[in-house]
């Protein structure tokens, strides 16, 4: 403060970097920025920030970034700067090229998380109304798409149901692959206040994660099953609570689906679902098992956070069911206190879903063969638009591979470095005629990009984030975009170059837009954010004036939740005498996903690199210490990472994150994925660890 001088004014804005959606005040001298300051009327922290959203912003003004728009005829010739109409005009023509030879669908799109509610409507509506296809996907795709498939199929919308404040009446509280100490810091404090006051813990998660010993709180139940096998628990907590009477019968048969809830009752009751004939398989102890479930289903408040350990799994769409399945059966939906809470690990991954980012939905989770729907999209865009799902990012791939998909518009996402199977990925991407990335930083895609556009960081922003609570905020401009014009700028230049002019002179007119279009948004609005602080979707006329806090409350969006048996496939990822070891992934406090943010701030002098953690037993019988070297090899690929003994893990598990395009922790992940939304298995990789010489 003493260097940068005492700021002269402050800019309410909201965190660029986990779901938690934290509020700060930006205080700035002119068009710098002397400090963040968590909000303290932030809904979402009260107050409160972590070390990412109060000191690790500095990555928008890093000189890494990319403020001149740049073009290249091949990946192999050097960049040349260009205009804005120049790059943009030339991105559009060969976008048109491509269309004209192999037709309309062999370009499409990707948007991501780090974009605003506005953008990600914009790039969606560019795709599907200037392209004329319905090949857009989003990141979630790789990590929240199951919750998407999971929660739609039992309540009928995919978010969770509670807000955060929900959780300090909750009298159980049970986290599944979720490490919200390291990945959600601002809710997992409030998390531990109410387990400080008394509420119970269950954990499951293959890691003893610091929410299971830590100094200020303990788990009841640590249930440190095998990676990959989360169905097979969640089925045999549903076993416990059926066998041993412990379904709310009345709450069932007022508010669920009888034909399928019989079904599911008859299933999980069998005797191969027990905890018993599933203990090996799992490597779960019965009895423990049955302790987490009987302390559940007791509650008399129960409430379930999960994360990216539920979804990144061949049968990620399975486990969220599963978890659907046992909190109705439990009566655990629907009041203060309960609930189902995927724990959304970017800033707008929820956003991003709702926008209509995936290439089956249009905004608001609605089906694109949804005749009236499309119906009305096309009235108000003024194009046919087509009724056939496109394509989801690894079916981009495959048919990229197979010469029909040419063309690829990324904004935002770093799909060469956070997508699994690299080499896979690379021979994609290097198999396109016009790659465009708009993104802050030459990043690991750009190195097979024709045309580099600069975005901008959240600094630069004006628009909305939505939350893992559904509470959408408001992303406030504090500086002007450093390349000149904004992500919504960008691709409404590129629509009008491609033929489809879009005409709003602020994103505020793109959120009326949406609002007009999207009944769960009918009633958001710049004005009301502004007077509210935030509001929450649902937000209608049927609604409160903030929205909705809580889902579900005396039934289902649905109608009656419905019931899904949940049958137990083992991972195709399983050990056997080459790869005798399971390596799963997570996050730690100080970085965020792939990175690229964070690894330009201070926040690397605490981790500066990717490390493999091994649990003593398996690091001895590979001569291992701590600060070693070991080579990883898996049936993806291979690659070196430091290694830290730890008993965090469990014998036969090792862990490592994937921040740094240098481990290249995705060249060993394969391309399983799940059965439903294609989201990749990352966290279940069968793998070899042998000592090796430092790289
Ligand atoms: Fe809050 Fe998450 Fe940002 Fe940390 S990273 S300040 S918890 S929104």
């Amino acid at each position: 403060v003493i260097e940068l001088g005492q700021p002269e004014h402050a800019v309410v804005t909201t965190c660029a970097y986990c779901g938690v959606g934290c509020g700060f005040k930006a205080e700035m001298k002119g068009n710098t920025v002397v400090r963040m300051v968590p909000w303290k009327d932030g809904k979402a922290n009260e107050g409160h920030s972590c070390i990412k959203g109060r000191f690790a912003w500095g990555y928008a003004t890093h000189a890494d970034r990319i403020t001149q728009p740049m073009v290249r005829e091949k990946i192999t010739d050097p960049w040349r700067a260009v205009s804005w109409d120049e790059a943009i005009g030339f991105a559009a023509q060969r976008f048109q090229a491509i269309q004209a030879q192999h037709g309309r669908d062999a370009v499409g799109g990707i948007t991501s998380s780090r974009c605003t509610n506005e953008e990600v409507y914009l790039v969606q509506k560019l795709i599907r109304a200037a392209f004329g296809t319905n090949n857009v996907d989003t990141c979630a795709r790789v990590c929240h798409s199951p919750t998407g498939y999971g929660m739609g199929q039992t309540f009928g919308t995919s978010a969770g149901t509670q807000t955060f404040a929900s959780v300090a009446q909750a009298d159980v509280i049970v986290v599944i692959g979720a490490n919200p100490s390291d990945a959600h810091p601002v809710f997992a404090s409030r998390m531990k206040r109410r387990i400080r006051q008394g509420a119970r813990l269950v954990v499951i998660d293959p890691r003893r994660t610091e929410l299971v010993d830590s100094p200020h709180v303990r788990a009841d139940h640590h249930l440190a099953l095998l990676p990959g096998t989360n169905v097979a628990v969640i089925t045999a907590m549903a076993h416990v609570v059926v066998t041993e009477g412990l379904v709310n019968e009345a709450y069932v048969a007022e508010r669920c689906d009888t034909p399928s809830f019989q079904a599911w009752r008859e299933f999980v009751a069998r005797p191969e679902n027990s905890p018993e004939a599933f203990e090996a398989v799992t490597g779960v102890p019965a009895a423990e098992l049955r302790a987490a479930a009987r302390l559940y289903a007791s509650g008399p408040n129960s409430a379930i956070y999960y994360g990216l350990g539920v979804t990144e799994h061949a049968q990620g769409s399975t486990m969220v069911i599963g978890i659907c399945n046992l909190a109705m059966a439990c009566g655990m939906v629907g009041r203060e206190g309960v609930g189902v809470n995927p724990l959304r690990g970017q800033n707008n991954v929820q956003g991003s879903c709702d926008m209509g980012s995936f290439p089956h939905e249009l905004p608001g989770y609605r089906h694109i063969s949804d005749a009236a729907v499309r119906g009305s999209f096309e009235a108000a865009w003024g194009v046919s638009l087509s009724a056939e799902p496109g394509l989801r990012i690894p079916n981009m791939f495959e048919a990229a591979l197979a010469g029909q998909f040419k063309g690829l518009y990324c904004v935002g996402e770093d799909i060469a470095q956070s997508d699994p199977n690299t080499q896979h990925v690379a021979a994609a991407l290097s198999a396109m005629d016009c790659i465009v990335v708009q993104d802050l930083f030459l990043n690991e895609t750009a190195k097979f990009a024709h045309v580099l556009l600069p975005g901008s960081s959240f600094l630069e922003k004006d628009g909305t984030f939505t939350n893992a609570e559904r509470r959408i905020s408001r992303v406030r401009q504090v500086m002007p975009p450093l390349a000149g014009l904004g992500d919504w700028e960008v691709t409404m230049k590129l629509s009008q170059a491609l033929g489809y002019p879009m005409h709003y002179a602020h994103p505020e007119q793109i959120m009326q837009e949406i609002a007009a279009l999207t009944p769960s948004f009918a009633g958001v609005s710049y004005a009301k954010i502004e007077r509210l602080g935030s509001v929450q979707w649902p937000c209608n006329d049927s609604t409160d004036e903030a929205g909705t806090a809580m889902m579900h409350v005396g039934g289902f969006v649905r109608g009656k939740g419905r019931f899904f048996n949940t049958q137990y496939v083992p991972s195709d990822e399983r050990v056997n005498a080459r790869f005798p070891l399971l390596l799963t992934t997570g996050r730690i406090l100080s970085q965020y996903n792939v990175g690229a943010q964070t690894r330009r701030t201070a926040n690397s002098q605490w981790h500066a690199e990717d490390v493999l953690e091994i649990h003593p037993h398996d690091a001895q019988e590979r001569g291992l210490l701590d600060g070693d070297w070991a080579g990883i090899s898996s049936r993806a690929g291979q690659t070196v990472l430091r290694v830290v003994v730890s008993e965090r893990m469990q014998p036969g598990v090792v862990w490592t994150t994937f921040h740094f395009p240098e481990s290249g922790a995705n060249v060993i992940t394969t391309d399983s994925s799940d059965w439903a939304t294609n989201c990749p298995e990352y966290k279940v990789t069968a793998v070899q660890v042998a000592k090796v010489m430092a790289p």
